[in-house]
């Protein structure tokens, strides 16, 4: 039979493995770095027997996203050996790859050691040396169920029960054997590249009525480099974890006094959100927003109204007031349509863009809080714009220029992606088809390169995502914006058209840095903790170097405070180095050391956080440096972080 392998034709035996296909096709250095072949959509083995229907055959490679995926999940299939063969009393349940690696859940009756995780570790690497071989077959439902009920394995013969498949595929390699979709490698051999990372408790199927099991997470790749690269972004993110950096630089914290999931802020730490805040603010008033503000509960009825007590219920808290029912906002969009409707507006008067840092609380079950990154008390940057329908693409237009600059401001590269209608919607194909195309087209006008996220859109109408990338390469979704023409129908708000008559506006619902408490936490870690200065919440911090200087010490700082400089004054009587040390764990930006030789001459001693010592200067100079290096990033449109941290 001839069939085209990788661009080749090619002529096979009848009943040739894809193996023997790929093998004909490529050279053999990229023969070599195949994990599976393709046909169509699907993924094959490399033993498989080349489909009968298959008139094209591709190669899939380990460093591609596909390829990685076998590979992990391959791995957690040799995790599942060694954990058996060490462990034999544990069983196994599920174990599929996840983003850079794979998991797998044992139930085990007790969580694994890190010593547990080395042995576990040593043992898939000798399963790799003996480079055994992956099988598959096919069982029907009885003899599947009686093979792994001979193995001991429970949860498969409920996974098996669960599925109501009349067949089902059997993975093996040594004398370990899986219920498994597949594809996997062809051998152990493959698996060159991997680390277990961790263990952690996690409920059979997700569901805390049911028993907890113990996670083991690992990560594995195509290559021990890429292992490697990966391994030291592991390590740079731990360091510059938010919740540590939190605590080192007394910004913020969580007690469960208060509650979980509620952040209290310390006074640096408030200081850098009001700083943040205000530039929010700012960047909105200078583009025609107005600033409004709505309560923190509002009646029962109104959630009614507008969908979210159907839809969203779980998600929300309640509260009674004179027998009146009122539930805690989780976002801010009702009360702006209600200010939208305290007068007639004409078509003149759109758009209205209304700006609030909103404090919404929305219910998240405890087992997924982490950090600022994902709370039940937060702020919303949100602004709620109420157009006519062919202002959408202006509007989004001006939304992308908008968070294109703040991003890039605080050094972020972005990608961009439009979510369409999902099968689940509401509205009309008109709408959805005008709203759609408008986003499609402004994305098209913005010159921005973006993705389409077929069927991902909001039940209600379609919206664009930002995903920002930090400085170690990590993807972390932050802005939305999301067309909606439901509300203004359910809330029945209105214009005077050109014609004298009504018309329906269109919402648009947009929050740019997303939380504010979120964003600090990517910020943290983006910066490891080295704000730029204008956000620094400390910018100068003045050292003496004996008591000597205490009285010129505390006038230079009442000038600098004068200034508007952000400054502490660390004169407690330690050494020198000590409190330079401090100031650089605290990652402040200007060190101001004071001697005797200082005050003699009015100076002060300038290090930056940066490395760069100007020297000795006077109060006037160094107050200029300062006010200098906080607004640069707003004259040259970007900003500079140092990332040596
Ligand atoms: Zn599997
Ligand atoms: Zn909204």
């Amino acid at each position: 039979m001839l069939i085209e392998v990788y661009g080749k034709q090619v002529d096979l035996a009848e009943g040739a493995s894809c193996a023997e296909a790929l093998n004909e096709g490529l050279s053999k250095k990229q023969f070599k770095k195949v994990v599976v072949a393709k046909c169509g959509d699907t993924l094959f083995d490399l033993s498989a027997a080349i489909p009968t229907t298959c008139t094209t055959l591709e190669p899939v490679f380990a460093d591609s996203e596909e390829g990685l995926e076998v590979i992990r999940h391959s791995t957690a299939h040799l995790m599942a050996e060694a954990v058996k063969k060490l462990f034999p009393t544990a069983q196994v349940t599920i174990g599929p790859a996840i983003k850079d690696g794979f998991y797998y859940d044992f139930d085990y009756e007790r969580p694994f050691t890190p010593e547990d995780l080395e042995a576990i570790e040593k043992e898939m690497i000798s399963s790799v040396g003996a480079n055994k071989e992956f099988s598959r077959r096919m069982l029907s439902a009885d003899e599947a169920k009686t093979f792994f009920s001979e193995m001991g394995e429970d949860y498969k013969q409920e996974l098996i029960n669960d599925l109501g498949e009349e067949e089902y595929s059997v993975y093996s390699h040594g004398e370990f054997s899986d219920l498994c979709r597949g594809p996997h490698v062809a051998r152990t051999g493959m698996l060159k590249a991997f680390k277990l990372l961790s263990v952690a408790g996690a409920y059979w199927r997700g569901d805390e009525n049911n028993k907890m099991l113990q996670r083991i997470y690992g990560t594995a790749w195509s290559d021990p480099k890429a292992l490697k690269k990966h391994l030291h972004r592991l390590e740079e993110a731990r360091k510059r974890d938010h919740r540590k950096l939190g605590t080192q630089l007394d910004l913020f914290s969580f007690n469960d006094e208060v509650g979980p999931g509620m952040a209290l802020w310390h006074p640096k730490g408030m200081l850098l959100r009001a700083i943040l805040e205000d530039f929010a603010r700012k960047e909105h008033l200078k583009r025609d927003y107005d600033l409004v503000q709505g309560p923190l509960i509002l009646k029962r009825e109104l959630w009614e109204k507008s969908g979210h007590y159907e839809n969203y219920r779980e998600n929300m808290y309640f509260t009674e007031i004179d027998e009146q029912a009122y539930g805690v906002k989780p976002m801010n969009c009702l009360a702006h349509m209600i200010i939208y409707k305290r007068k007639i507006m004409s078509y003149r008067d759109l758009p209205q863009r209304y700006f609030e840092l909103g404090v919404v609380h929305r219910h998240e079950k405890s087992g997924v809080l982490h950090g600022l990154m994902r709370v039940r008390t937060f702020t919303q940057d949100d602004a709620h714009l109420i157009c006519r329908p062919d202002q959408i693409e202006s509007e989004i237009l001006e939304l992308m220029q908008f968070y294109s600059d703040i991003y890039s401001l605080f050094d972020y590269d972005f990608q961009v992606e439009l979510s369409t209608r999902p099968e689940k919607s509401i509205g009309s194909d008109e709408a959805w088809e005008v709203s759609t195309e408008a986003l499609r087209q402004a994305l098209e006008k913005s010159g921005m390169k973006y993705s389409i996220n077929e069927g991902d859109g909001a039940f209600y109408g379609p919206k664009i995502d930002f995903h920002l990338l930090d400085s170690i390469g990590r993807s972390w979704q932050c802005g939305t914006i999301q067309v909606d023409f439901t509300l203004p129908e359910r809330f029945d708000i209105v214009y005077v058209g050109e014609d004298g008559a009504r018309h329906r506006p269109v919402m648009i619902h947009r929050a740019m840095l997303g939380s504010i408490e979120r964003f600090i936490g990517m910020l943290t870690e983006h910066c490891a903790g080295a704000y730029p200065v204008w956000l620094a919440p400390t910018q100068v911090r003045l050292l003496n170097v004996t008591d000597a200087q205490f009285d010129f010490v505390k006038k230079a700082e009442r000038f600098f405070k004068n200034k508007g400089i952000r400054v502490e004054a660390d004169t407690r009587n330690e050494k020198l180095g000590f409190k330079i040390r401090e100031a650089q764990v605290e990652k402040i930006p200007y060190m101001l050391v004071i001697g005797d030789k200082e005050v003699e001459a009015g100076c002060v001693n300038i290090r930056s956080r940066d490395g760069e010592d100007p020297g000795m200067v006077t109060l006037e100079e160094a107050a200029q440096l300062v006010l200098d290096a906080a607004k640069a990033p707003f004259e040259a449109g970007g900003m500079s972080y140092s990332f040596s941290g």
